[in-house]
């Protein structure tokens, strides 16, 4: 049976994260009622992201450019890398404008359940991007390796979900990085700002018992 036009954007809208039938049948009506203001802008949106977002080759960020702008921007440390899971992660902590280094996204997180191994990850990408940068680079005659300045300090921040799936994630990549001169950290896990001891889980209190810092 065909299926008609109506149907076919309900049934492409209830595949959006978050959404089911209902809200698809909600929002393909708010669509239509506003078919000049927003249906057809958000089409053309739509199309113009698929044809020009493209993942930085470096590091897996999104951005119309390859290099990414965040890559790109020398104003950046690039002796520092923070390992997230997603792009959206990579927004999380560039909103709080407390990090300049650069990101390294994973696309996800190994996952035994899931079926995801190290090779659906940009974990490879990661290792030839260490190697890189902290192999010796010779600096060429008359000119200077970017890199070379970076081999002293240089630093790996795992900021991954402090989830079963994270964690052995954050594991895996601090094993296969082992063997760079690097200094590998994660984000603290403890009691969040304005949390309340009687209010936090077990695991929570002991993870911030264990990592509790010098005040
Ligand atoms: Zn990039």
């Amino acid at each position: 049976m065909n299926e008609g036009p109506l149907d076919h954007l309900i049934r492409m809208l209830a595949g959006l994260p978050g959404l089911g039938n209902r809200s698809a049948r909600r929002i393909a009506l708010h669509l239509l009622e506003r078919r000049e203001t927003l249906m057809q802008p958000l089409a053309r949106a739509m199309e113009r992201g698929a044809s020009e977002i493209c993942a930085c080759e470096a590091c897996g960020n999104l951005d119309s450019i390859s290099p990414c702008g965040i890559c790109r921007d020398h104003g950046r440390d690039s002796a520092k890398i923070c390992i997230v899971a997603q792009v959206s992660d990579v927004w999380a902590v560039e909103r709080t404008g407390a990090f300049r280094g650069r990101y390294h996204v994973l696309g996800g997180l190994l996952s035994a359940l899931d079926g995801v191994g190290p090779e659906e990850l940009r974990i490879d990408l990661l290792l030839r991007r260490m190697e890189a940068l902290c192999a010796p680079v010779a600096v060429p005659a008359g000119g200077f390796a970017e890199e070379e300045k970076v081999q002293q300090n240089f630093e790996v921040i795992l900021a991954l979900p402090a989830t079963v799936d994270g964690q052995s994630t954050a594991h895996y990549v601090c094993d296969r990085l082992r063997k760079y001169p690097l200094k590998i950290s994660r984000l603290a896990h403890g009691v969040p700002v304005g949390g309340e001891l009687d209010y936090l889980d077990d695991g929570t209190i002991v993870t911030a018992l264990n990592s509790r810092s010098a005040a």
